[in-house]
């Protein structure tokens, strides 16, 4: 029996406008076939196999009939096959031709529309692509037809409404010429929206007369739209306060998010370079009940704490004690209320909030790179110190254009000494961004590395570090 094809669209670029239904796929269907345009958080949604049919490696786009080919056969072979697109895959996006090539061949497929970049690209740069009083209607246009032959600009020019033209960056000299001799008021108000959502989003905005040398003297490059009409002089964005700063995040994926997520809200625009992976280690605990402390450093070490203990009932000897509220956090969502958890969110902050509080035997649970701080200090006072290892973390490769979009951001951000460590090794560099670190331990490994932070969280949380890029912005 034949599979079945879902035509999808990924939306502009920022994975916030993937649709739910896209979502949904992605982590059902057995092969992906992705389009160029598609970022690396929505690709890290796919569950399944990812074939590239863009551009690859900067190389040629795998010819059309390559791709149609593909569909095909992997749907005739009983695969589930996304054809994932930017935007909409009916909007320039050469749906329609393989929605037939599917009817052709009898292969049940599914349209899952897509947030066009037409519209998204001006919104992120605040422009209505309507508006009452200015723009009764909204033309989408191909910068060049299949030959590379521009539209017909004479009708065009009296289309009463916006013009929002896609594939036309190098057309646009023509473009806004054309425009102009067909009737178009030479001081017509024009904005291009590069990388409209996407990190390094940038606008230029002029009028038909001087668009053209404004785009090539700024060197703007596809993907670009250009919003052409009364609207395009309109700037409606609240803009939060991290607006028009990228920000790269290299912290292992969940906790990435989380952060990129609260950066994104602020109006950033964020990388994820993951640069490393949490993996557990298969640990055998103590008898807990025998410690009158335990120490848990991170919120990785509560969820492992809890995947590897037999008896809950067995945590209620001890005096508990957190570093930082994330891991205090993490342990009140297992029904836990931290004994101790220091004003500063490090181990030497740990060490003084234990001042004068009697300890003789201490387990600490921890990640493999742990410092030795804590320890030294425990058994400095004569503490009997156990330490279990519950997680280690591992460097995550990353792909070249993830390390490029790091290292061009404005702001990189470490949260632990292993992340800027594992980040240096994938990338062969800091240098580039303004190094931002959560506190002196990642700082002092940064500065290990040969580079020096620009910014150090004052308070040693994510929330710290969202904080210390707010008072700089
Ligand atoms: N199906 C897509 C369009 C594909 S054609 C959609 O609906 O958006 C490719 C063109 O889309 C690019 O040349 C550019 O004009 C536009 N485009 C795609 N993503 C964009 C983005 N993030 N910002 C600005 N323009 C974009």
């Amino acid at each position: 029996m034949s599979g079945r094809v879902y035509l999808v669209g990924a939306g502009p670029g920022d994975p916030g406008l993937l649709t739910l239904r896209a979502r949904e796929i992605l982590g059902f269907a057995d092969v992906v076939l992705c389009d160029q345009l598609v970022g690396p958080e929505i690709r890290a949604m796919v569950t399944g196999e990812l074939i590239d049919v863009g551009k690859v490696g900067g190389g040629p786009q795998v010819p059309q009939e390559e791709t149609e080919r593909l569909l095909v056969e992997l749907a005739g072979a009983g695969r589930t096959v996304v054809r994932l697109k930017g935007g909409d895959p009916f909007v320039f996006g050469r749906g329609g031709e393989e929605a037939q090539v599917c009817e052709r061949h009898g292969i049940a497929y599914e349209v899952v529309p897509g947030v066009t970049a037409g519209i998204a690209g001006p919104a992120a740069a605040g422009i209505p692509v309507t508006q009452r009083g200015m723009a009764l209607g909204v033309a989408f246009v191909t910068g060049r037809d299949s030959d590379g032959n521009p539209p017909d600009l004479e009708a065009l020019a009296r289309f009463p409404g916006t013009l929002v033209f896609y594939m036309g960056v190098k057309g646009l000299p023509d473009i806004a010429a054309g425009l102009v001799a067909g009737g178009r008021p030479a001081n017509e108000p024009c904005a291009i929206v590069e990388r409209g959502t996407l990190p390094g989003q940038r606008v230029v905005r002029g009028t038909l007369a001087d668009i053209a040398d404004l785009a090539a003297r700024e060197g703007v490059k596809a993907p670009a739209v250009t919003v052409i009409g009364a609207v395009a002089d309109l700037d409606l964005v609240t803009r939060g306060p991290l607006a028009g700063r990228t920000i790269a995040v290299t912290r292992a994926r969940p906790q990435a998010s989380a952060l990129a997520k609260r950066l994104r809200e602020l109006g950033a625009s964020v990388v994820e370079a993951p640069a490393i992976r949490i993996e557990p280690i298969e640990a055998a605990l103590p008898e807990i009940a025998g410690f009158d402390l335990l120490c848990l450093t991170s919120p990785n070490g509560v969820r492992r704490l809890f995947e590897l203990v037999r008896d809950a009932r067995s945590l209620a000897g001890p005096r508990i004690a957190a570093i930082g509220p994330g891991t205090a956090a993490a342990l009140r969502a297992h029904g836990i209320e931290a004994d101790v958890v220091p004003e500063r969110s490090v181990a030497e902050g740990l060490v003084t909030a234990l001042e004068g509080v009697e300890v003789e035997r201490a387990l600490i649970v921890r990640g493999e790179d742990g410092r030795d701080v804590l320890p030294d200090a425990l058994r400095k006072r004569g503490a009997a110190v156990e330490l279990v290892a519950v997680y280690r973390t591992v460097p995550e490769p990353l792909s070249t254009e993830q390390r490029a979009a790091a290292l061009a951001a404005d702001d990189l951000v470490f949260a632990s000494a292993s992340a800027a460590r594992a980040f240096h090794a994938a990338a062969g560099t800091l240098a580039g961004p303004r190094i931002v670190s959560i506190g002196p331990a990642t700082s002092e490994a940064i500065r290990a590395l040969g580079f020096e932070p620009a910014l150090e969280a004052a308070d040693h949380t994510p929330d710290g570090l969202v904080a210390a890029l707010l008072t700089s912005a």
